[in-house]
């Protein structure tokens, strides 16, 4: 029998350029799927445009290249795919499966974050309303193992209760449109950061609904500024120094405790990346949410820091 080949991707939002926390995704996602012979995706995931950042999305793509991360089928943009994903609403719609939401932010608020069906028998229209999935009890308890944090087990009725598929402003959800994705792309592999872990129950309820397998799963601890938050543009993350990338990758490298040797530094990208491969060893990643990124990476001023 010939198996399909392993596949991992890198899915960037296009909110601004690399930064420390968006290179130790890429960097660990390709050196966990090369070292076990399978391709690595590229996908932009660019539906979110009021998020978005003008050039992110090419800057992105130079600075993977810089990075001697290179991508093995062509660059999947999430904006190419809207027909897609309606497609598989409309499908959801005829299976039952869904149903329109009109609540406001302040009732929403009330409910803590769990939506409580309010919605579900009153034959809302899809215009103008907000499209959410039916989590019924026999299908709500999900559970997956981690390739770094274990068992993860949540229960979807009590956690989060009927969840967005499509916004009310047409937007398509990112759990959605991450399920399609991954599937459509038979991604076997996903290894990204430890704030989507708890999204990752949602993914598999989705995947379970549309018959999709399910892919394994890494989670990384995220990268954090000096505040212990997750670095991004808006906590003042720096784009990753450009002319650096050798010592960008070794420390990387360290961050995610490869344990790379001192002389490695000094070579080039595409060697420090060959070497991370052939060295890669995800049981050293210890299973913490969050780990400081190395000074340098970014800002320390104008922000107030906890410590
Ligand atoms: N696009 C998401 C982000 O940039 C990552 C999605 C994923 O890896 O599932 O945070």
């Amino acid at each position: 029998m010939i198996l399909p080949p392993l596949k991992g991707r890198f899915a960037p939002s296009p909110s601004g350029p690399l930064h420390f926390g968006s290179l130790v995704c890429a960097l660990a996602s390709y050196a966990d799927i090369k070292s076990k012979r399978g391709k690595w995706l590229v996908r932009i995931e660019d539906i979110d445009p009021p998020r978005e950042v003008k050039g992110a999305s090419r800057q992105i793509l130079l600075q993977l290249e810089s990075h001697g991360l290179g991508w093995d089928e062509s660059v999947v943009y999430q904006s190419n795919r809207l027909s897609l994903y309606s497609e598989i609403i409309n499908d959801l719609q005829n299976k039952g499966a869904i149903y329109f939401c009109d609540c406001n932010r302040a009732r929403l608020r009330e409910l803590n974050g769990v939506y409580d069906k309010f919605c579900k028998t009153r034959q809302l229209i899809s215009k103008g309303n907000a499209t959410r999935i039916i989590i019924d009890s026999n299908s709500d308890q999900i559970g997956f193992n981690d390739a770094i944090f274990g068992w993860q087990e949540q229960n979807l009725t009590t956690n989060v209760g009927d969840f967005i598929i499509r916004r009310r402003d047409g937007l398509i959800s990112y759990q959605l449109a991450v399920t399609v994705d991954d599937n459509a792309q038979g991604i076997t592999d996903i290894l990204r950061g430890s704030d989507l872990l708890g999204s990752t129950h949602r993914q598999i309820f989705l995947q379970r609904m549309l018959g999709f397998p399910q892919p394994n799963y890494t989670h990384l601890p995220i990268a954090t500024s000096k505040n212990n938050l997750k670095l991004s543009k808006q906590n003042l993350a720096s784009e990753l120094p450009a002319g650096r990338e050798s010592e960008n990758l070794w420390l990387a490298l360290k961050w995610l405790k490869q344990n790379p040797p001192q002389d490695l530094k000094v070579l080039s990208a595409e060697k420090i990346v060959g070497w991370a491969v052939e060295n890669w060893n995800p049981t050293t990643i210890p299973p913490k949410t969050i780990q400081r990124a190395p000074e340098g990476f970014y800002e320390t001023h104008c922000k107030q820091s906890k410590d």
